[in-house]
């Protein structure tokens, strides 16, 4: 029996699987990229993952990492990798290390501190890259970029030999082509994400959505989230083809939530939406 009945999504080929309430637990993983967006209590489902993509460090994200790393090691897994905003690594190490001295055994850990721009390497052809958001001290979200080369079109008719010949040569004939799979936003308050170009093109966007009535506008304000105004606002600016919500409260019923996404959105932008925690399996 798994720790977490956690929501799954499939889009396409990938799928994503997590749970998300407000206060509560944050954890979003895609097994096929190998990523975990935050670690939440460390389910049972993501153990296996090699890769955890922290954005901050409040409690109900961050609260698994030294579970995570331990239950690794346990399960005879190499070590576990996390990245986090660079201003936690001192924190994150002495709580791995507390835990090591009250476990008696060492927890093996591979922590890789990260500011907004870097780019970290995920699989050859695969890369998390780190963008800021308005939240806390050093939080950062993530999006994961696959990188390929396409051939130019004046060389895209050349037959093989001709292509080894121009390689030969020296020649360039094929340019770098990125494309952006997912954006993971991570809990922040509103920041204009359109003016990151790969953020605006990643075909899944992994939106927070705190707060949905009309009163709940100083909460957001005061924890730093967005309520829903800001995220229609939001939207407005962003064309991803699939918007995941997570980091849903409970002070909202999940059917008002559904009701006033509707009321806030265009029917087109309505249509992109998947409410994670309405895909647990009950
Ligand atoms: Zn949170
Ligand atoms: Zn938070």
């Amino acid at each position: 029996m798994a720790s977490h009945n956690l929501a799954h999504i499939k889009i396409d080929e990938l799928e994503i699987i997590g749970y998300s309430v407000a206060g509560e637990e944050t954890v979003v993983a895609m097994p096929q990229l190998d990523v975990c967006f935050d670690v939440g209590k460390a389910p049972d489902q993501i153990i296996p993952i090699n890769n955890i993509l922290l954005t901050h460090g409040h409690m109900d994200h961050a609260a698994g990492i030294a579970y995570y790393l331990s239950h690794r090691n346990f399960c005879g897994l190499s070590v576990g990798t996390i990245l986090a905003p660079e201003n936690l690594l001192g924190p994150m190490r002495e709580i791995i290390d507390a835990w090591s001295r009250l476990d008696g055994n060492k927890v093996p850990a591979n922590l890789v501190g990260v500011k907004a721009g870097d780019e970290y390497q995920i699989k050859p052809n695969l890369f998390a890259r780190v963008f800021p958001t308005k939240h806390s001290r050093g939080s950062v979200g993530y999006s994961v970029i696959e990188k390929r080369k396409k051939i130019k079109p004046e060389y895209a008719k050349l037959t093989g030999p001709q292509i080894v010949e121009l390689k030969k040569q020296g020649v360039e004939i094929d340019y770098p082509l990125e494309i952006p799979i997912v954006s993971y936003l991570g809990d922040t308050q509103y920041v204009d994400f359109s003016q990151l170009k790969y953020i605006v093109e990643s075909k899944i966007l992994i939106a927070e959505c705190t707060f949905y009535e009309g009163e709940h506008t100083e909460r957001a304000e005061a924890g730093r989230h967005m309520h829903i105004n800001e995220f229609a606002a939001l939207m407005e600016k962003l064309q991803n083809e699939h918007v995941i919500i997570t980091h849903t409260t409970q002070r909202t019923p999940m059917r008002d939530i559904r009701r006033i996404l509707k009321e806030a959105l265009s029917p087109e932008k309505y249509d992109r939406i998947i409410l994670l925690m309405d895909k647990r399996p009950r």
